[in-house]
């Protein structure tokens, strides 16, 4: 080998190693998100409340009335009730479920909906949760004795703490994660598998409450999904104008990110029935563009918001 071929060989190394350096990531892949919430999971113990193996309200007799469980894109489902409903992406590196339904009832129908889908809950590596309220989180005990003991759950801090510090008669604190192994933080990115998801705060349905932005393709085509998290607005002045806020928010991470597929928990905010009706060559209906995700999907967020403005609806704060 020659002088100048060793040089210049050494020459493409170091300029690979910069492009390398200078290119670094800006996500953290799952086990890194894991390992740098130890220290403040160890710090923020789970609270004990008398009474905290109640579960859901007594007076709450959720209809548990199923959907045709669907497969919206090559990588991504839905499952639920006509109340509520979780979202599972496959990752290429095991499933990942955004929120758990309302309790055991409802993610065993669910559970039970994903194999008809072909999809082995066993294999949900990671759930997310969008906030602390029990119709999203109380799935999470059962899915985690009975089905994907393995899986790891990921949550706000503000959601977190939210459960360790409400009366449990308002949280229903019996259904909350017994433990969070990754806490997820505004404008966190994480990768699982092949799927890089955003993470967004958008407080004001509730405080730790959280909004999600990933690809998804549609026959090999790339899309990017936005669900906001928390769907409706609660009538107080603070946490209205917080909503409002994060509307805006969510949009501008939205609008970076070329989101042009709108979703939500809430089955009055998902209405797959065009898709249903979708024969193989037509488009995908749920793909609304990047327009109509601002001006149709988070406009009907922004006009509850305001309809509960005119309505005088809203009251001063008052702490829980
Ligand atoms: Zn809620």
């Amino acid at each position: 080998m020659c002088l100048a071929s060793f040089s210049c060989m050494t020459e493409r190394k170091r300029s690979e190693q910069s492009a390398d350096t200078k290119v670094a990531k800006d996500y953290l892949t799952l086990e890194e998100a894991i390992s740098a919430m130890k220290v403040k999971e160890a710090a923020v113990p789970l609270a004990v409340y008398p009474g905290d193996t109640t579960g859901l309200p007594a007076s709450f007799s959720p209809p548990y009335k199923p959907v045709e469980p669907i497969k919206l894109f090559d990588n991504l489902y839905f499952v639920g009730t006509t109340t509520v409903g979780v979202f599972i992406v496959d990752s290429g590196d095991g499933l990942v479920m955004l929120d758990t339904g309302i309790g055991d009832t409802d993610i065993a129908l669910m559970v039970n909906d994903m194999k008809k889908l072909g999809l082995d809950p066993s294999g949900i590596k990671v759930i997310f949760i969008s906030h602390e309220h029990f119709d999203h989180y109380g799935g999470v005990q059962y899915l985690k004795k009975n089905v994907c003991p393995e899986a790891k759950v990921a949550m706000s801090l503000t959601g977190w703490n939210f459960l360790q510090t409400v009366p449990p008669e308002w949280a229903y604190i019996g259904k909350r994660p017994q433990s969070v192994d990754i806490y997820l933080s505004d404008g966190m990115k994480i990768k699982i598998g092949s799927v890089i998801f955003q993470i967004i705060a958008t407080p004001g349905h509730s405080p730790g409450c959280l909004s999600f932005i990933f690809p998804v393709t549609d026959n090999g085509e790339t899309h990017m999904a936005g669900i906001m998290g928390g769907s409706a607005v609660w009538p107080t002045q603070v946490e209205a104008r917080l909503y409002k806020t994060s509307i805006e928010y969510f949009k501008a991470f939205a609008r970076e990110a070329k989101c042009d597929v709108g979703l939500a928990f809430h089955s009055q905010e998902s209405d797959f029935a065009q898709l249903r009706l979708r024969k193989p060559a037509e488009p995908n209906p749920l793909v609304i563009g990047q327009e109509k995700f601002d001006k149709v999907f988070l406009q009907k967020f922004r006009d509850r918001y305001q309809k509960m403005l005119e309505s005088g609806q809203l009251n001063t704060y008052q702490p829980l």
